[in-house]
């Protein structure tokens, strides 16, 4: 059976006011599977009518049902959808690989993470307080959180599962009343999980998911005049168009964008420990992950070893269809493949040193966008490989000398989301987590197991604003201050 046959609608309507509907127009977009490079399913081509109906829902709601909700019972809401996409775990992992091509393992990490958000903001969205201000006699003055309104919530194909649970998640527990726009290459997880939160209780026009193209649905969104904040994970480039649009509006949005993230190694360093973080971070769903750690900096005294030990690793890495259950799956895209082969083709024609590749399993359809991972050395710092995001399976390792060094190559691109330091050295582990432009610093581990309490954002071209953790609640709600006067 198709996975798709087990979803129980049609993927090829949008989400509006808690129904199934047809997009204004009646036009519809493919979705392949990454593996097989063959259609999965027909979804909605969403354009700017059908984003003027989910903000009308949305602000319906607002003005409804869901405005009246209490945060006591917006956190319980929350808590029952968490608990319906732990039922469903199974279904949203293979919707997943089958729409992002993520190996089962790792899609089904995302549907679990994707339940953690649903129960530590369902949790948190009744703790979230505001203050009383000690100021002149005869005054009481406080501070009262209050949703934006209608929030818009622009999501990339990579990580679609924890990109809703982070920013979808933590709007709802503020009162926010939210429309996403899921990517065009992978949407079927977002429409399942508008489903399960509608059969979980969220009061109609809460939620609202109109799938589309980005030129369209997506501009549409963030344009829209009724849209009170944005949340924007996805390029630099489209990350400056939505920013452009916020501002015409004068609304608030939050900037998730790209990375270039360092891992340091030092000579103390745990290398037994530090080797697995090392290569995971770099092909973990095919290396198109923002915060991939796609630059390597190891002190020239372990060089040698450390490349060594790292191209052992990789040359143990497997690639296949994302069923197969392998560490590595395929891209998103023929485009994505086509552009992660440009940075290979550039290595080679800049005689850079190729120190390993994973292989590709016998009998992977040959219509799949599959890369070998590819372990890279030999370049230099300013080198296109170690400057610009390639998002695909593909790391640099660099030599440094001394920790100045380190830092000053860690700091040395446009970007600044996350770093990692590996050193038995405490005083060093303070001055490095000090000196890197980072959103986030891991010392000795790098991404902590993901943790939804920490908070995530960038600095740089990286982005701005912070989601995950309390911190997305308040980039979610907006204060107001009262002043009493008593005499
Ligand atoms: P993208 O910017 O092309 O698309 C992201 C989303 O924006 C999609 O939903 C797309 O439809 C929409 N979009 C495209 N054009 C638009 C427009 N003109 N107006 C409004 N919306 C528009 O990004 P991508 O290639 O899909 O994703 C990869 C990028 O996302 C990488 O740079 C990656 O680093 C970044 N990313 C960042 C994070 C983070 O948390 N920092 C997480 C995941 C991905």
């Amino acid at each position: 059976m198709d996975v798709t046959e087990k979803l129980g609608f049609d993927p090829a309507l949008c989400f509006i006011n808690g129904e199934w509907v047809a997009p204004e127009n009646d036009d519809s977009l493919e979705l392949e599977d990454p593996s097989t490079g063959t259609p999965i399913a027909e979804i909605a081509r969403g354009t700017a009518g059908d984003i003027d109906a989910a903000a009308d829902a949305a602000h319906a709601a607002l003005e409804g049902i869901w405005g009246r909700t209490t945060a006591l019972e917006r956190g319980r809401i929350l808590a029952r959808i968490g608990q319906l996409v732990l039922d469903n775990v199974d279904l949203l992992a293979e919707l997943e690989a089958a729409d992002v091509g993520k190996p089962l393992t790792q899609a089904r990490n995302d549907a679990v993470a994707l339940a953690r958000y649903m129960e530590f903001y369902g949790g948190a969205a009744d703790k979230v307080h505001g203050e009383t201000i000690p100021y002149l006699d005869g005054y009481t003055v406080y501070t009262l959180r209050e949703p934006h309104g209608v929030t818009g919530h622009i999501v990339p194909w990579n990580y679609p599962m924890q990109i809703i649970g982070r920013s979808v998640g933590a709007a709802l527990a503020m009162g926010n009343a939210a429309v996403l726009k899921p990517a065009e290459e992978a949407c079927l997880t977002a429409l399942a999980f508008a489903q399960i939160a509608h059969e979980a209780g969220l009061p109609s026009g809460a939620l609202n998911v109109v799938p589309g193209l980005g030129g369209e649905a997506g501009a549409a969104l963030t344009d829209h005049p009724g849209v009170n904040h944005i949340s924007f994970t996805g390029s630099v480039g489209v990350g400056t168009l939505v920013q452009a649009a916020a501002a015409r509006n004068v609304v608030p949005v939050t900037l998730e964008l790209g990375g270039k993230s360092p891992q340091i190694v030092f000579k103390d360093a745990d290398i037994d420990r530090a080797l697995p973080f090392l290569v995971n971070a770099g092909i973990q769903n095919a290396g198109q992950t923002c915060s991939a750690a796609s630059r390597i900096l190891v002190h020239r005294s372990i060089y040698v070893e450390m490349l060594d030990r790292m191209a052992e690793c990789y040359r143990a890495l497997q690639v296949g269809p994302a069923g197969s259950d392998l560490d590595v799956g395929p891209l998103i895209s023929a485009r994505q493949k086509e552009i992660v082969d440009g940075f290979l083709d550039l290595a080679a024609e800049d005689n850079l040193t190729i120190a390993a590749r994973g292989e590709l399993v016998e009998g992977a359809p040959a219509g799949g966008h599959y890369v070998e991972p590819t372990l890279i050395a030999g370049v230099s710092h300013d080198h296109r490989l170690a400057q610009d995001e390639i998002f695909g399976p593909v790391q640099v390792v660099i030599p440094f000398d001394t920790d100045e060094e380190a830092v000053s190559i860690a700091n040395g691109t446009d970007y600044g989301l996350v770093a990692g330091i590996w050193t038995a050295d405490g005083a060093r582990q303070m001055r490095m987590a000090r000196a890197l432009r980072s959103g986030q610093v891991f010392i000795n581990n790098y991404g902590a197991g993901g943790g939804v309490e920490l908070p995530f954002g960038g600095v740089g071209k990286s982005g701005h604003g912070r989601e995950k953790g309390f911190e997305a609640l308040y980039g979610f709600s907006v204060l107001k201050t009262v002043a009493a006067s008593h005499g």
